[in-house]
């Protein structure tokens, strides 16, 4: 048997697969993310947790794909995730395949949470489908008449800065009122403690204690996980207009608290999709393991032909001419 290796880097944990060319995981490792580190120490974590997760599947491997929030240089693969400040234009591509001697590919990980979903079977009877991720950074990755988009500098997708209020909260992108201000888990913990919510038991101030909060019935907690349920709704129903969606996949932080999240997300869908195309759109919960089967499927042939097209464009200029101003 012939498995692929496979990193999510994300800004709560990596974690670390071999997965089969059935896509069923064979063994997994996971760590959490040393997320105030400098770019060598992220990096040696990145590179223990593949090693711990190649010693217990003991398989031989034929290649590395690897998923990471964005933005980021596609396709070489130097990453920027706003989540993780050490790594800023860190080629983690380029040290990833040094290390492991392997061909290696790095997307963003909503985009291989995209092509998991897909190829698990998912969306597949749909060929225009989103994978969305609401977790510590909100994301997602689009398939659209049965093609990856990838956009004009390999970052379409990022529906974290679509901006849901105007005059909501700064956002580490440098604009206002993103998604991802408003929606990531941190942002929760934050607006719900500014309301006066305190975690039980002097505990640490965290998302898993808001939800434990909102559970037990605290108003202000249940509110913080309907604030963000409808900024996700909102963004979702005009993604859907836009791109004429047939379903979309949630994942990440989210699927822990769907119980909390979802209704509110389901009544802003439907308060904003007018139009009938729009709302017959599915939204669902993502597979767990969608991530890293996505990741491990950027080898396969319709998940990186559109670098192919990229790269020519570039080289013969098509995708650097001149724009002629509109004002
Ligand atoms: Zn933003």
């Amino acid at each position: 048997m012939t498995a692929r290796l496979v990193l999510d880097v994300g800004g709560t944990k990596m974690a670390a697969a071999v997965v089969a060319e059935d896509h069923s995981i064979v063994d997994r490792a996971v760590l959490r993310t040393p997320v105030a580190a400098d770019a060598e120490t992220l990096y040696d974590a990145a590179v223990f947790v593949l090693h711990a997760a190649l010693a217990v599947a003991a398989v031989p491997v034929d290649a590395l794909g690897v998923g990471c929030g964005g933005p980021m240089r596609w396709p070489s693969g130097e990453v920027s995730p706003l989540n993780i400040p050490g790594w800023r234009d860190f080629p983690l591509r380029d040290r990833l395949a040094e290390e492991f001697g392997l061909p290696t590919r790095l997307s963003n990980d909503a985009v291989c949470l995209t092509v998991g979903e897909y190829v698990l079977g998912n969306s597949r009877s749909v060929g225009n489908c989103m994978g969305m991720l609401v977790s510590t950074g909100v994301g997602a990755g689009l398939i659209i008449d049965g093609r990856l988009v990838m956009g004009a500098s390999g970052n379409a997708g990022h529906i974290g800065h679509v901006v849901v209020e105007p005059d909501g909260p700064e956002c580490r992108c440098g604009g206002r009122g993103c998604l991802e201000a408003v929606a990531r888990g941190p942002a929760l913990v934050q607006w719900a403690v500014a309301q006066g919510w305190r975690p039980p038991a002097d505990g640490e101030a965290d998302a898993v204690r808001l939800a434990e909060s909102a559970r037990a019935g605290d108003a202000v907690a249940t509110a913080a996980f309907r604030r963000c349920g409808e900024a996700v709704g909102t963004a979702l129903a005009g993604a859907v207009a836009l791109l004429d969606l047939r379903t979309v996949a949630l994942g990440g932080g989210v699927s822990r608290a769907a119980d909390l999240l979802m209704p509110a997300v389901y009544d802003a869908f439907e308060r904003h999709a007018g139009l009938e195309f729009v709302r017959r759109c599915r939204v669902v919960l993502a597979s767990p393991d969608a991530g890293l089967v996505g990741a491990a499927a950027l080898f396969d042939d319709p998940w990186w032909p559109a670098v192919t097209d990229l790269l020519e464009q570039r080289s013969t200029g098509a995708d650097h001419g001149v724009r002629t101003p509109l004002l």
